[in-house]
This record gives C-alpha cells, sequence and structure tokens, in this order.
C-alpha cells in the first residue's frame, strides 16, 4: 500500500474504536505519570503494560485457553489448575459503554454496558474462548445472557444472594464443583491434586505480595499513590500471573526502600481516603484521580477491582481435590463484600477496620449512576461512619468525561473539610 493509499485509507469500525480506546487509555496514562511526585520506577512495568494491551492492542496469551470472567466470584485458582487463564472482563471504557448504550437501557450501570459493548464490537486483545458469569448482581446475570445470544460460549455459574447462612455456604460450593466439573469437560482437561495445589499456592503468593504493598501505605510518608495500586490491581486481571508476580515483589521492594527514606508520594499534610463502592477500573479511574489531584492521598480501598481481590487466602485443612475445590469456594464467598447480598454488615465493618488501621481522614464512597444496589447501600454505610465519627462523602459518577466540574468542586471541598478538621485537632 502507498503511502498515498495509506492516508486516505478508511477505518473500519473496529480500527475506530480501538483508536478512540488507545485515546482514551493514553490520556490517563500520562496524567498519572507526569502530573503527580515522581512514581516508584517498578511502576515503569504497569505503565509498558498498559500500553501494550490498552493502547497497541497487543495480546497476552496467544498460547492459552482463555476464559473469560464477569465478576470476581469466578476461582483463578480452578481456571489456572485446568491450564487456562482466567481475564476478568469488568470493563472501565467509555467507549464500549457507549455501543453497549445500543443493547442495554441507557441507565444501566456503565461497567456492564461497556462489558457489553466489547463483545458487541470484538475489540479484544485477548478475546476470551469461555464466558464464567456468576448471578451476582441482577445487571451481570441478564447481560450475560445478552452475551450468549451474541454467539459466544457462556456458563452461568449461581451465587447465593446471603452470605452468614450454612445454606448458602453449601450451596456455593456446590455451584463451584459444577463449574469445576463442566469447564474441566469443556476444556478436556482434568483437574490433579498436584495442579490444584500449585494454583492455590500461585495465587495465594500474589495476595501475600498484595498485602506486603499495601501494608507500606499505613505509613505516614506513604511510598505509592492510589491511582498506582489501582493500576497495579487492575493489571491482575489480565497479566501473565508470573509476570505480575515478579513485577510486584520489584515494587514492594522500591517501596520498602521509599518507607526508609521517609519518601511519601503525597504531600505529608494531604488528607488520607479510604475508597469504597463502584470499582475504578482502568481507564476510568476518574474520581481517584480526581481525589489524587486535589492533594489528598488514597491509602486504602474496599473495592471489587483492588483490594476485595486479594482478601481471605485459601485455607486448605487437607490437599485432596475435593476438599481443595470447597476450601477454593468459601474463600469468595468469604472475601466477598459487594452490596448484592441481603445484609452486608463485613462491608461496614471492613471500612471501619481500614480507616482506623490506615490512620485515614475520610471515606470517599462512589457509587456509579445505574447500580442501585451501591446506591441503595450507602445510607446504612454513611450511619456507620457518622456513629463511628468518620467523614465520608458519597458521589455519584459514570464513565462520560462531561460533567467533571461538579464532581471536582465536590470533592475539593470534601477535601478541604479534612484538612480543616486536622488543623481543629
Ligand atoms: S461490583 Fe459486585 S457484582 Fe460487580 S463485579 Fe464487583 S463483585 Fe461482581
Ligand atoms: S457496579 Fe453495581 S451494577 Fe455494576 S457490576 Fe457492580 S454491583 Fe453490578
Amino acid at each position: 500500500m502507498t503511502k498515498e493509499m495509506r492516508e486516505h485509507k478508511i477505518e473500519t469500525p473496529k480500527e475506530k474504536q480501538n483508536r478512540h480506546k488507545a485515546m482514551e487509555a493514553k490520556t490517563v496514562l500520562q496524567k498519572i505519570k507526569h502530573e503527580f511526585k515522581e512514581p516508584p520506577k517498578a511502576m515503569d512495568y504497569f505503565y509498558n503494560l498498559y500500553e501494550s494491551v490498552h493502547c497497541r492492542h497487543e495480546p497476552l496469551h496467544n498460547d492459552k485457553i482463555k476464559v473469560g470472567t464477569m465478576c470476581i466470584q469466578v476461582p483463578a485458582e480452578i481456571v489456572y489448575a485446568l491450564d487456562a487463564v482466567p481475564i476478568r472482563l469488568c470493563n472501565g471504557f467509555y467507549t464500549d459503554d457507549e455501543i453497549g448504550s445500543d443493547f442495554l437501557p441507557s441507565k444501566a450501570c456503565p461497567l456492564v454496558k461497556a462489558t457489553v459493548g466489547q463483545f458487541a464490537s470484538d475489540n479484544f486483545s485477548d478475546k476470551p474462548d469461555i464466558v464464567i458469569s456468576p448471578t451476582t448482581c441482577d445487571q451481570k446475570a441478564k447481560s450475560g445472557a445478552i452475551i450468549e445470544e451474541m454467539g459466544y460460549k457462556l456458563f452461568d455459574m449461581e451465587f447465593p444472594r446471603t452470605k452468614e447462612s450454612e445454606e448458602s455456604r453449601e450451596y456455593w460450593r456446590r455451584s463451584v464443583r459444577k463449574f469445576t466439573k463442566e469447564l474441566s469437560t469443556d476444556l478436556g482437561k482434568k483437574i490433579t491434586r498436584k495442579k490444584l495445589k500449585e494454583a492455590i499456592k500461585k495465587v495465594g503468593y500474589a495476595q501475600h505480595l498484595y498485602h506486603k504493598l499495601n501494608v507500606l501505605r499505613k505509613n505516614i510518608a506513604t511510598p505509592i499513590l492510589g491511582v498506582d495500586m489501582f493500576l497495579v490491581t487492575n493489571a491482575f486481571f489480565f497479566d501473565k500471573i508470573d509476570n505480575w508476580i515478579e513485577a510486584v515483589d520489584a515494587l514492594v521492594q522500591e517501596c520498602e526502600q521509599r518507607v526508609e527514606d521517609e519518601f511519601s508520594a503525597a504531600h505529608k499534610r494531604s488528607p488520607r481516603i479510604v475508597y469504597t463502592g463502584s470499582p475504578p477500573i482502568f481507564p476510568n479511574l476518574k474520581v481517584p484521580l480526581l481525589i489524587e489531584l486535589s492533594d489528598a492521598i488514597i491509602v486504602a480501598d474496599e473495592t471489587c477491582s483492588s483490594n476485595r481481590m486479594f482478601n481471605d487466602m485459601v485455607s486448605v485443612d487437607e490437599w485432596f481435590v475435593n476438599d481443595m475445590i470447597d476450601s477454593v469456594a468459601d474463600r469468595y464467598l468469604k472475601g466477598c463484600t459487594c452490596p448484592i447480598f441481603t445484609k452486608n454488615e463485613d462491608r461496614k465493618r471492613r471500612i471501619i477496620d481500614l480507616v482506623k488501621d490506615y490512620k485515614a481522614d475520610g471515606v470517599v464512597y462512589q457509587a456509579f449512576a445505574g447500580c442501585q444496589v451501591y446506591e441503595m447501600e450507602q445510607r446504612s454505610v454513611l450511619d456507620a461512619m457518622e456513629k463511628e465519627g468518620i467523614p465520608i462523602i458519597y458521589l455519584e459518577s459514570d464513565y462520560s468525561p462531561s460533567h467533571m466540574g461538579q464532581l471536582t468542586t465536590r470533592i475539593e471541598a470534601f477535601v478541604e473539610s479534612l484538612k480543616n478538621r486536622r488543623r481543629k485537632r
């Protein structure tokens, strides 16, 4: 093709979508890289990873069967034990959210619309061979059916809506056993004791490294920004697990050195924030960015795109396949604090503990417009924080790049009020 032809080449819809997505990704990465104090050098691995996957659309897992997961409730240990890779399909692109609006009500959750939009336009770097859809929230459950109608192979995984009872535990265990059996048949792979044990150990080691990094954020001189932490944890959605482990190991070492040197990623007087609510997923890091650009720092979070993915390790009594599968199931149910449950006392307890342990000044609660459960649960979380004397702000947001003015004003006012509160103390 001559230069002239290339210049006049008409873009296909897919090329156009990919160009828009690359622009979204680049804009956010540039902000994170250049608008803050020196990021850790080890973050370069993650910046390059996002550029490769989301700006250049380079696949990472050509040689593997890819199991797309619609929610964190799909046990990664089982997928790895069957020689496949889990790819989390929760999506943060506004381009895909707009495409998804043709398939779902305009007031639906942007995360769900973006997930459906990506299937509709088939603009994956690593296209899933099979999709697992746990029946967690209603919108996820219904969107699974829409994706299946588009011709994708999909497996529903039944999930209980109560958490505390023995019945729900048994119900979920049965669901995980069934999932293991069906995935094993579908992939033509047998789950072995050795492989499952290895997978449990590997995912457990990734969790351990995350906690080692996370705990460093308790220091008053916090070594890493919240936006960088979201990049690290979001990368676990799609990265090769061995590479992720190696990169986080290097980041832990660098952050430990920063703590020793009393290097802080923010100003020493920047208010410390615990972030909770609908999950920030790259490149929709709009609210975390606004918080940190307003001179506050996110020191901990309670979201399913970050901290919640690494909660509760698998605890195995007997290393036999069936016992291990049940133990894996227990870890996922116990660790989940998504508001899809009828009662969700664990979530409130966890937020309060995070505020205390990480010496936070306040909580930011974000709900996506269209997510009823996060919207509905905000009142009880606000009440619980009020009882503890913890300042909290509730924000509603979506993936649209417009309407930033009001969000910015509210966040800046909240940060200012936290600074005043500190001065008075
Ligand atoms: S918000 Fe809840 S339902 Fe949605 S992906 Fe996260 S854990 Fe799953
Ligand atoms: S943010 Fe709400 S609607 Fe969206 S996936 Fe999570 S629980 Fe479902």
